[in-house]
């Protein structure tokens, strides 16, 4: 079994990890952190619930974002705003000893002049459902031009609840030569389109059981 030292983290990252509780990676996240640190490939994770995938993706792209910077470097979409809140929670607890990483939720039902306003102050990393993350693109307050990594969380999940149109907004309106990555815990024929439109001959990874 891997540590997670060995998977090439920053050590504040794996302080982080350390302090947080995690001993060794998951299976998903033993193979995602290294394929997320070394290469631009694009990515399909198929991994059922409970086994790990926030950190999967949370850790590498944290491990690589430009903390000298506060442009919004990375999008993480998600299908609810619980969901939302509780990955900008863990993603501060895997930032506590970085440089300052401002990780903002961002979800309807919700002011959008307070998240706008957070948004101005900058945000390196926005998690946020789909039809709230389309609204700020709209109103050209969540700038897209320095987007390296897109992350779809619970794919079937969004897709099953109708963002089919937003998520083609977003990864449309996103830059080229971003790094698209896909966790789902089933693959469905949805997420296979988007995965065929928007994202290039991804690696696929799975780990364990899918959910049926
Ligand atoms: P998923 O998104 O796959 O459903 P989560 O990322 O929400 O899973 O993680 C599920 C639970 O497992 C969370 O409570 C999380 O803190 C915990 N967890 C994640 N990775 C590890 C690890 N490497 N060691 C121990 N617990 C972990
Ligand atoms: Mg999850």
């Amino acid at each position: 079994m891997l540590t997670f030292e060995e998977l090439g983290l920053k050590p504040e990252i794996l302080k982080a990890i350390l302090e947080i509780g995690f001993e060794n990676p998951t299976p998903i996240q033993e193979k995602t952190i290294p394929h997320l640190l070394t290469t631009q490939q694009d990515l399909i994770a198929l991994a059922q619930t409970g086994s790990g995938k926030t950190a999967a993706f949370g850790l590498p792209v944290i491990n690589q974002i430009d903390a000298d910077s506060k442009r919004t470097q990375a999008i993480i979409l998600c299908p609810t705003r619980e969901l939302a809140i509780q990955i900008a929670k863990d993603f501060d607890a895997f930032t506590k000893y970085t440089k300052k990483l401002d990780v903002l939720p961002v979800y309807g039902g919700s002011s959008i002049e307070a998240q706008i306003k957070s948004l101005n102050k900058g945000a390196q990393i926005v998690v946020g459902t789909p039809g709230r993350v389309v609204d700020l693109i709209n109103r050209k307050k969540l700038k897209l031009e320095d987007i390296q990594w897109v992350v779809l969380d619970e794919a079937d999940e969004m897709l099953n609840m109708g963002f089919k149109d937003d998520l083609d907004f977003i990864l449309s309106h996103t830059p080229e030569s971003r790094q698209t990555l896909l966790f789902s815990a089933t693959m469905s024929r949805e997420v296979l389109r988007i995965s065929n439109d928007y994202m290039n001959s991804p690696e696929e990874i799975s780990s364990g059981k899918r959910n049926q």
